[in-house]
Order: structure tokens, then C-alpha cells, then sequence
């Protein structure tokens, strides 16, 4: 008989994307990271014109423009990182908001845990929660780890497989996913994540692969259809309605 069985937790996990999630696209943050990235390009010897095009064919053929930049330039991604993401002024770009700190206070722990899912790299994931003061409301943080060559990013089901065997959870009908890139959603969905929230701040600006566009909750152009249990938020204290099982009773 062994005796080395782990107990197992069966509470549910709630993962929370972090950027343009837990702030808001208002604080422009993914278009100081795409100015960044931007310069980054062009340091590597390309003309603007040739950096804007190289940026954008890369975010959508690889989920992120670091990844083109390592296959296809030898780039090293920590220096990448701290170039870019690492130089971002977070402290003066988003600020500390106690009702989303009550937020994650009022989830009830005994229920569920609380991870946080980011395409981003540990530092940036890290700063980012700390001045958020979410760091010890946070159980687990599953990252793009720069460390891994051709690593993956949302919305890989790969990513999201990680993610599980980090939070040692097998069962995807038991995760709930707030994000707010409707890709990653649809790859979450894909796995069988049954509570999907598509966190949507309509009418804002966002940066993605260095163009700004228009914040929507339109999907990519020929997304399977799988849109069923995707809720479209347009503020985080919304889970409260749409999740209440997860919160403490009042
Ligand atoms: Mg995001």
C-alpha cells in the first residue's frame, strides 16, 4: 500500500489573465509595450516600415512578436524583456484599486483557488500584481517562461495543458477563465474551460502586433463556432453576478 499519494485538491481554479484585465486598456500599458517592441525591432537594424510589418506578421503567426524574434533573429528574449516590458514606468501607468483587491478578498478560498494565466514573463507578471497589492491573493502564476526554447503562449492548447498539470488539475470543467483577448477564450473553450468570461472594454484602444485597434467582443474572422458559455463582461465586479458560487455569502 503507498503511502506517497498526494491529498488531492478538488477545488476548483479560477485563472485571471493580467494585462488589460486586471487594469484597464485605458492605461494605455499595450501601447508603451508596442512603442517598445517597436524600437526593439528597429534597433535590430530595420527600417520602421520593415519593423511595423516583421512586428505584426509575427504576433499573428506566433501569439507573441518575441517569439518571431528568437526564431528568426537570434534575439535574447531577456533582453528583449528587460528592453521592453522591464522599462515599462508600471508604477506611474496603473494604480493600486482597493474594490478590486475586495474582489479577490470576498472569493471564497475554500471553494476554489486563484491562479493567474499570463503571456507575459514572470518579472512583468510579478510587478504588475505587486502594485495591484494582489500578490498574496494569487496561489499560483503560470507564465511564458523565456528560459524555454520556442516556449508557448495562450491561445496554444499546450499552454493551457501546462497550466492544469502547474495547478495539478485534471478536470477542465473545472476552471474559469477571465480574459480579455476573445482568442484566448475560444482556446480555452477548445480544451473544455467551462466557465469562460470575455472581460470586453468596449470602445477603448488597445495595441496588438503594434496596431491600435478598437476594443470589440467580434471574433476572429473563420473562429470555430464555440461561443456557447462565453459571458462578455464589461468590469470585473461582474463576476460576482456571473460567478456566484465561487464568492463567500454575504
Ligand atoms: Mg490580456
Amino acid at each position: 500500500m503507498s503511502s506517497s499519494t498526494e491529498p488531492v485538491d478538488d477545488r476548483a481554479v479560477v485563472w485571471f489573465d493580467i494585462d488589460n484585465t486586471l487594469y484597464s486598456a485605458s492605461c494605455r500599458i499595450s501601447h508603451a509595450m508596442g512603442e517598445r517592441i517597436h524600437a526593439y525591432f528597429v534597433s535590430l537594424g530595420l527600417s520602421h516600415e520593415e519593423a511595423s510589418e516583421l512586428h505584426l506578421r509575427y504576433y499573428t503567426q506566433y501569439g507573441l512578436a518575441l517569439r518571431g524574434l528568437t526564431r528568426h533573429h537570434d534575439v535574447d528574449p531577456l533582453d528583449f524583456d528587460r528592453k521592453c516590458d522591464g522599462s515599462l514606468p508600471l508604477e506611474s501607468m496603473i494604480q493600486y484599486d482597493s474594490s478590486l483587491r475586495k474582489l479577490f478578498e470576498d472569493i471564497d478560498r475554500s471553494k476554489v483557488r486563484v491562479w493567474a494565466l499570463t503571456n507575459a514573463y514572470r518579472p512583468h507578471a510579478e510587478r504588475v500584481l505587486r502594485i495591484l497589492k494582489l500578490d498574496d491573493l494569487i496561489d499560483g502564476l503560470v507564465y511564458c517562461d523565456y528560459h524555454v526554447k520556442n516556449f508557448s503562449c495562450k491561445p496554444e492548447p499546450e499552454f493551457y495543458q501546462m497550466a492544469m498539470k502547474q495547478a495539478n488539475i485534471s478536470d477542465p470543467t473545472k476552471c474559469y477563465f477571465v480574459d480579455d483577448n476573445r482568442g484566448n477564450i475560444d482556446g480555452a473553450r477548445a480544451l473544455g474551460w467551462a466557465r469562460c468570461v470575455h472581460f470586453c472594454e468596449k470602445g477603448l484602444e488597445a495595441m496588438e502586433g503594434g496596431r491600435t485597434k478598437q476594443i470589440s467582443n467580434e471574433r476572429a474572422p473563420g473562429a470555430e463556432e464555440r461561443t456557447d458559455g462565453v459571458d462578455v463582461v464589461a468590469t470585473l465586479e461582474e463576476l460576482r453576478v456571473i460567478w456566484p458560487e465561487i464568492f463567500k455569502k454575504q
